[in-house]
């Protein structure tokens, strides 16, 4: 497998993207690239692709210069696709991938078919941030590009709690931890803090939360008229998910939030054993074995019930 530096050897007009609605572990995976190419290739014509990211992620550096408009019409001389599972997730930037002339992928999904032209896939790495790692030159890892690798590791771990979380994932972000970033401060930041709206909507979300199938299964959703009574976008709702996984005794906790096209986006979250990525692909969706999600079609009633006859013949 070739590094990161083999890899953009030669090339001038190059593209990253990242998943749609872009997580901790998007955003830091695709800027702390950003960052190497921006540092180490200045010659290099480099864009950043993204949805636009949350405010907590704006502190990182580059992040100003993410472009989250498609209406550039370059052929890449390399696309980087990272922590994106297949074509479809990198949204409006598919096109981008799809003409460059060569392309390269970083992931950790289960359901990564291996799309591009070169591959670093490995499903049981914590994160992208990881594997992103791991081919960079550790000698060119800067304090900047530490702190994009270490938010997304932060993200994708749960703190370093999931069991994704490896010695190799730990002995990572003691390196990046000695490049002197306020790790305290990205863990609290990023992770934690919440405003006033996203713990209101989630306690909205925790209080109408049902149990099924013999209290194994916990599903809570919220609809497009409860997002705009607590003043929040499907990007501020990340977190509720984890909160109902933590239900004593719950095997698989679904968050549902209503699409503004009335579709319904799904979060599955996973104690024990429970395979939520094989559940998701049979929704059209993909992810992790602890972790997945998908979008679903129908009424809020449909949509529980058809999502609960499946996983009740998978518990
Ligand atoms: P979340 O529930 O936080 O949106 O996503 C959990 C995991 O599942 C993430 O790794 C995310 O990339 C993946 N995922 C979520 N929704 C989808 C989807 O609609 N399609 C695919 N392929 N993956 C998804
Ligand atoms: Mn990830």
């Amino acid at each position: 497998m070739k590094k990161l530096d083999a890899v953009l050897e030669n090339k001038h007009l190059i593209g990253i993207a990242g998943h749609v609605r872009p997580d901790g572990d998007c955003v830091g995976s695709t800027l702390a690239v950003y960052n190497y190419i921006r540092t180490y290739y200045p010659d290099a014509d480099v864009r950043l692709y993204l949805e636009p990211i949350p405010n907590i992620f704006k502190f990182l550096r580059y992040s100003e210069e993410i472009k989250s408009e498609y209406t550039d019409e370059d052929i890449f001389d390399l696309f980087i696709a990272l922590d994106c599972g297949d074509t479809g997730r990198l949204g409006n930037a598919a096109k981008y991938f799809e003409s460059a002339k060569h392309t390269y992928c970083v992931d950790h999904h289960v359901s990564n078919q291996a799309f591009a032209e070169e591959n670093y896939i490995f499903p049981e790495a914590s994160s992208t941030c990881e594997l992103v790692y791991e081919l960079m030159d550790a000698q060119k890892v800067t304090k900047e590009i530490a702190e994009c690798l270490y938010t997304g590791m932060v993200h994708d771990t749960g703190v370093f709690q999931y069991s994704c979380t490896s010695a190799k994932t730990m002995n990572i972000a003691g390196i990046l931890m000695e490049k002197g970033i306020d790790f305290s401060k990205i863990v609290d930041e990023t992770f934690y803090t919440k405003t006033y709206n996203q713990n209101r909507v989630m306690g909205q979300a925790l209080l109408d939360s049902r149990l099924y199938l013999n209290d194994q299964c916990i599903v809570s959703v919220i609809t497009q008229k409860q997002m705009k009574q607590f003043d929040v976008l499907p990007k501020h709702l990340d977190g509720i998910v984890n909160q109902l996984r933590v239900t004593k005794d719950v095997k698989l906790a679904v968050f549902i939030y209503e699409n503004e096209d009335g579709s319904f986006k799904v979060s599955l979250r996973v104690n024990g054993n429970f395979d939520a990525a094989s559940l998701a692909m049979h929704f059209g969706g993909g992810g992790h074995v602890k972790a997945a999600g998908c979008t679903m079609y129908g009424t809020q009633e449909q949509v529980v019930s058809t999502l609960l006859e499946e996983v009740e013949k998978r518990l």
